[in-house]
């Protein structure tokens, strides 16, 4: 993999951070992507691009906007020098039963766990083909196979991800490319933190106490998955002993589904 060039969505914090700096070990080159502050991503790009000794750049890109993610793309191809692998993984929730769910955050969760990963993908491809190699890794999620209660948008653009990421995979399936999705269980990131907050507070609870409860609803484990157990399942399915692995949707939750 020393050399091939990355893009990694949502890749300023959480499962995305874990999984750039996974492929960076792996001598991967790596656009990093997502929001924040300015300066803490430049110390991000600059710290990792020191201990990986990779090239290491950010691009901006707003994932719900189409044109920035042709920017994205052209950039990475600019800058690294291709496009090989496309780690979808840039993500929102929103939790509401859905009677009362915004509609706007039904867009927003929409746009950027589904309709970024169709631009990207479609954008991406041909720079894969024309390199004769590629590697697709959409982060979906456990709610991609199966659903809770009030997450309306979550689960709904989860499965959309698991179908689209099979669709691909057909599309793909004589090529050197592999399309394949990883459904996370519970991971102790931004995204989750706040489930555990606004648990903690309905429930007049520790936030210890609340994390303890909402593993305990979920996954048999009874253990947050660690980003880094991600990144290192991206860096198998992006190895050549993974070329027969295309279409699938894997879950790392600790026993969530299995039940
Ligand atoms: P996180 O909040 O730490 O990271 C989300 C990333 O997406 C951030 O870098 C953020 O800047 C970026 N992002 C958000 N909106 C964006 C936009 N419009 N344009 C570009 N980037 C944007 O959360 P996380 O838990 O690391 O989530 C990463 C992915 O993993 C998501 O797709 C999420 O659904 C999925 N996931 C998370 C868990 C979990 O338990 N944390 C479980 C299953 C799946």
């Amino acid at each position: 993999m020393k050399g091939k060039c990355a893009i990694v969505t949502g890749s300023t914090s959480g499962i995305g951070l874990a999984i750039a700096t996974a492929l960076a070990e792996s001598g991967v080159n790596v656009m990093l992507n997502g929001l924040g502050d300015a300066q803490e991503i430049e110390s991000t790009r600059a710290a990792l691009e020191g201990a990986s000794g990779v090239k290491i750049r950010y691009h901006g890109a707003d994932m719900t906007k189409p044109d920035e993610i042709a920017d994205l793309v052209d950039a990475t191809e600019k800058e690294l020098g291709g496009v090989d692998i496309v780690v979808n993984n840039a993500g929102i929730q929103h939790t509401s039963p859905i009677e009362s769910f915004p509609a706007d955050r039904w867009d927003a969760v929409i746009a950027i766990n589904l309709t970024a990963v169709f631009h990207l993908t479609r954008l991406a491809l041909p720079k894969m083909r024309a390199r004769g190699w590629g590697r697709v890794v959409n982060i979906a999620s456990v709610h991609g196979l199966v659903g809770s209660v009030h997450k309306a948008a979550y689960v709904a653009a989860k499965h959309g991800v698991v179908g689209l990421t099979k669709v691909v995979a057909l599309e793909c399936a004589e090529e050197n490319i592999t399309v394949n999705a990883i459904c996370p269980g519970w991971v102790r990131t931004t995204l989750v933190e706040k489930q555990i907050d606004a648990l903690a507070r309905a429930n007049g609870q520790s936030k210890d106490q609340a994390a303890v409860a909402l593993l305990s609803e979920k996954q048999p484990s009874k253990k947050f998955v660690e980003a880094s157990a991600l990144g290192a399942l991206t860096v198998y399915l992006c190895s050549d002993a993974a070329a027969a692995v295309t279409g699938m949707s894997l879950p790392v939750d600790g026993g969530w589904t299995a039940r």
